[in-house]
């Protein structure tokens, strides 16, 4: 199994009801291999940063098993930055800012030792970017996912669609989903999603659960209903990294054990959100966890006997 991670490790400066922050270190990558980590000993980073990108937090990565043969650092250049400011629901926010800095000339480079690849996780990036890391593999892996948001689609549509069309599974939140199809109803808009290309569509609605799609087949996760929702910033990200990871070591891409992979990146992203940034992901113990996915379990448990 080797698992291979691509996206953005960024600054962020975030502003929620609860408070604000300064530049910390985020990114879809930075969260994903977080996530992925607590499932696999070992992934596999491609990314960039810039100089000014704190070492220790690289080091950090590694102790958490990531590998960084393939990140980046361009000495003289800016880490990529995002800015974002969440409404009072918590449930959407406005970009502030965003500088590509590093982004903005990304060439993904993949180290030779990379080339094991069976599960390719493609991290929010630029679409060109991501179809770019799937051609340089010199063997398709067994499952790709994908995450992309509403800014490529604006911006760089014709090379997402190409992007879609090499990809089996498709992570996105409900908004992503109805400007992607022009559908307001998720199944018609599943449905249209599905034909661009993914085998299996994710509809992520935040505090609301998830959604899986595959040919005429619907799953429904729920979100656990939490105390503390501190900062949402990266639990898709953290939901799309357990989800993977999860599915790299159990080895079973089955529509049944996406089911199992929903949960557990359900249940990692219910952590992320109880503090700024990834504090909270990186201390979640096994039992922890374990717990969580407890409350999952009862919280969708029950029985009804049908007439016949
Ligand atoms: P999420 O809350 O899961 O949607 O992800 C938030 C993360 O996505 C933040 O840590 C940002 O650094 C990162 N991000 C935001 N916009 C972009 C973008 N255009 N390209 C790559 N990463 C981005």
């Amino acid at each position: 199994m080797s698992l291979v991670i691509v996206g953005s490790v960024a600054f962020d400066a975030i502003e929620t009801p609860f408070g604000k922050t300064d530049k910390i270190v985020g990114g879809a990558a930075t969260y994903i291999s977080l996530a992925a980590s607590r499932f696999v000993k070992q992934s596999k980073l491609v990314a960039v940063v810039g100089g000014d990108f704190p070492k220790q937090d690289i080091e950090m990565l590694r102790q958490h098993g990531v590998v960084t043969e393939g990140l980046q650092i361009k000495e003289n250049e800016k880490t990529f930055f995002w800015s974002g400011k969440y409404h009072n629901d918590m449930n959407s926010r406005d970009t502030l800012v965003t500088e590509l800095n590093v982004l903005g000339s990304f060439d993904p480079i993949l180290p030779a030792s990379y080339q094991d690849c069976e599960y390719l996780m493609l991290g929010n990036l630029s679409p060109d970017v991501q179809s770019s890391v799937i051609e340089r593999l010199q063997k398709r892996p067994k499952l790709i996912v994908m995450d992309t948001m509403n800014f490529w689609m604006e911006i760089a549509l014709p090379a997402l669609q190409k992007t879609l069309t090499m990809v089996d599974v498709l992570s996105i939140n409900d908004e992503e989903a109805r400007q992607l199809s022009g559908e307001y109803s998720l199944v018609k808009a599943a449905r249209k999603i599905l034909s661009m290309g993914p085998r299996y569509l994710i509809i992520k609605k935040g505090e609301h659960g998830a959604l899986l799609f595959h040919e005429d087949q619907v799953f429904f996760a729920p979100a656990l209903p939490l105390e503390e929702v501190f900062d949402p910033t990266g639990a898709g990200d953290t939901f799309a990294g357990g989800f993977i990871g999860y599915l790299a070591s159990t080895g079973d891409v089955s529509f049944n054990n996406m089911k199992r992979a929903i949960i557990h990146g359900s249940a990692l992203a219910s952590f992320c959100v109880e503090k700024f940034g990834t504090e909270r992901l990186k201390e979640v113990s096994e039992q922890e966890l374990d717990d969580r996915l407890q409350d999952f379990i009862e919280l969708v448990q029950f029985e009804i006997k049908i007439k016949a």
